[in-house]
């Protein structure tokens, strides 16, 4: 996932590790999907980027509705 690369420092602010890349599961109005995401591999906090917050959960989110 090389849109990914960009994400590999991001520290967790109350651990102080790194945050690795990990899939997180998804359901919405009954479907579920799935996504990769940064999460702290101590405390488990997940880091969920601007664009994907606003970008593709929102692609999602229509795409279910045209259906
Ligand atoms: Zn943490």
């Amino acid at each position: 996932m090389a849109e990914f690369v960009e994400f590999e420092d991001i520290m967790c602010s109350g651990c102080q590790v790194k945050m690795q890349l990990g899939r997180a599961d998804f359901t919405y109005l009954g479907h579920n999907f799935h996504t990769e995401v940064m999460r702290c591999p101590k405390c488990g906090a997940v880091y969920i980027p601007q664009e994907l917050a606003e970008g593709k959960i929102a692609d999602a989110e229509t795409a279910l509705e045209d259906k």
